[in-house]
């Protein structure tokens, strides 16, 4: 199943959908960059952009250095990750990026 790359022009919003996670899981591809550092490459669930996040040391640390709110007994972690897109989103705060979609993305 192929996703189509027309972007929506939805107005911003701060939101989560338990079916983002599921659907960026299904077509997302994790490329690791420089030691700890990674790369997501997904398509956002909810504006269809094309985006490139990158998962920074700090953040990947952070999720894994401090105790896991659910402890997941496969040892897969979860770093929050938002929709950066930088096409027009009405609504959106200054100096901010995406459509306001955030998922957790599960590192295993
Ligand atoms: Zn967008
Ligand atoms: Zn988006």
């Amino acid at each position: 199943m192929s996703t189509p790359l027309s972007h929506q022009p939805v107005p911003y919003q701060e939101i989560t959908e338990p079916y983002y996670a599921v659907e960026v899981a299904r077509t997302h591809s994790l490329d690791q960059a420089y030691g700890d550092d990674y790369v997501l490459i997904c398509t956002c669930p909810r504006c269809g952009a094309a985006l490139d996040i990158e998962l920074f040391d700090p953040v990947y640390k952070a999720a894994s250095t401090s105790a896991p709110p659910n402890p997941n007994p496969t040892g897969a972690r979860e770093v929050p990750v938002s929709c950066v897109c930088r096409s027009e989103h009405d609504g959106r705060p200054e100096g901010r990026t995406g459509c306001g979609a955030y998922w957790p993305l599960e590192l295993s």
